[in-house]
């Protein structure tokens, strides 16, 4: 079994059983639901088929929302063609017939912006580069030729939008999340360790803070700001899609690398998303390419990969499952496993788990974890031991979350007694055939809160 986790998005390519359900058998540990494509009534489809499947066939499929976040879109208006050089005027409505005219309904923009600003809209089609300002208009000229349809994403790459980091619609789809008990929200377009903060809060408060938050890192101020968010977030993805938006495309495989490196620095999982195998939507097989995108991924120590319209819009989602199945099952064998030991800020907790890992390594020793809040194992996965690492905790909703850390399998406990437990897990696997007489095992586990301070070395008999 790869030792990299995958997150398949589920969209109307992939919401029947039979698919959902194949594509699980090839391998999907984690499900995303995008909320900014998915209505109500779709999502609510979603979460009752996986939740059906997960019942039917005694699995655990932990599901991560995705927020939109802080995004705005221009308006209303007949697609239309432009041309480098052209001049193209943007107006604060919320359509318009006019001329050579995008509608962008957001009174806050024009205030914001100067004459040099870059503008892009629809994820790239269009660069326009402002000369004039006026209270609710501007003027630029196109950088680039361009068909412009309505309803696209309007970015100023070097510029914050002034905007709340959860909008309206975000505050809807966090109540959504927390009623239906999701596993994890991923907020996109987040600037700041604060923007994290808002959103545990708002989860705080409304009772949802068992809900783990993923940042997605895709502005400039996030990469500026990227140690801070590590120490809020739960996890991160690499959101290659918008990154290319406000940094040149060039740049994104050393901000991949970048951000891949100080993830797990701070033992936080990284997940890397947006075109793994974008050709794939319309053909059954991936380009080179891609196969060397993802060996690259795998090799640099990610701990999951995000397929999104692949898997959600796409004519071939079963296959582009089993296809980063397959390169990530290689990637594993021929790169060694990687073993970065940098670490930043390390503690007395950090160093402890460097010390199990090389232990158990040492002894090929399997690892078996007690974690109450999941700390201790996301420290034990960060070190990459070479032997599987079973988890156990008596939280369910840990349980979930552990299935998106890099060779950990999750187990439920019926007991909070750390021996109890560990006996229990050992039972389980006992069971499975993935524990024999003669194993030796490593056994770890905190027993007070955030910590790790036990270790038991013995012969399975
Ligand atoms: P999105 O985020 O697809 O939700 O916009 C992913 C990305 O930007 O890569
Ligand atoms: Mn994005």
């Amino acid at each position: 079994m790869p030792r990299t986790k995958i997150i398949a998005s589920i969209g109307p390519s992939s919401s029947t059983q039979d698919i959902l359900l194949r594509m699980i058998r090839e391998g999907v540990n984690l499900i995303r639901i995008n909320y900014a494509h998915a209505v109500r009534e779709q999502r609510e489809k979603f979460i009752r088929l996986i939740r059906s499947i997960e019942e039917k066939y005694e699995l655990v499929l932990p599901i991560i929302g995705d927020l939109q976040g802080p995004s705005i879109r221009t308006g209303e208006h007949k697609a239309f063609q432009i041309l480098k050089g052209e001049l193209i005027k943007i107006v604060n409505a919320d359509k318009t017939s006019e001329c050579k005219t995008i509608p962008l309904p957001n009174s806050k923009v024009y205030s914001i912006l100067e004459e040099e600003d870059l503008i892009i809209i629809g994820a790239g089609v269009l660069r326009l580069r402002v000369v004039d300002v006026k209270s609710d208009r501007v003027e630029c000229t196109a950088l680039n030729d361009a068909f412009l349809s309505p309803r696209k994403t309007f970015i100023l790459p070097y510029k914050d939008l002034p905007l709340p980091v959860i909008t309206d619609k975000d505050l809807d789809d966090i109540e959504f999340s927390i009623k239906n008990k999701i596993d994890y929200l991923a907020l996109s377009f987040v600037r700041t360790r604060e923007d994290v903060k808002t959103l545990k809060d708002i989860l705080r408060d409304k009772g949802g803070e068992e809900i783990g938050v993923i940042a997605k890192v895709e502005t400039r101020k996030a990469v500026e700001n990227i140690d801070y968010i590590l120490n809020e977030a739960d996890a991160i993805i690499v959101a290659r899609g918008d990154l290319g938006m406000y940094f040149s495309l060039e740049e994104i495989p050393r901000l991949q690398e970048y951000l891949v490196r100080k993830a797990r620095m701070k033992a936080r999982p990284a997940i890397v998303a947006t075109q793994l195998l974008e050709s794939m939507i319309n053909s059954p097989y991936p380009t080179r390419s891609e196969v060397v995108d993802i060996m690259v991924a795998v090799h640099q120590g990610v701990d999951a990969l995000l397929l999104a319209g692949e898997t959600a819009a796409g004519k071939y989602p079963i296959e582009a499952v089993k296809w980063l199945k397959r390169i990530v099952a290689e990637a594993e064998k021929v790169t060694s496993i990687m073993k970065s030991e940098e670490v930043l800020g390390e503690d007395i907790y950090m160093k402890f788990a460097r010390g199990v890992v090389l232990l158990a390594d040492a002894l090929n020793a399997k690892i078996l974890v007690y974690t109450k809040r999941g700390n201790t194992a996301r420290r034990i996965s960060r070190f990459r031991p070479r032997a599987p690492v079973y988890v156990i905790t008596n939280n369910p909703r840990v349980m979930r979350k552990l299935k998106l850390l890099w060779g950990v399998r999750s187990f439920l406990a019926s007991t909070s007694d750390i021996w109890k437990a560990l006996d229990e897990l050992a039972r389980m696997l006992k069971n499975e055939g993935e524990l024999s007489y003669g194993d030796i095992v490593v056994s770890t586990g905190g027993l007070r809160e955030g910590a790790t301070d036990l270790i038991r070395v013995h012969v399975y008999e």
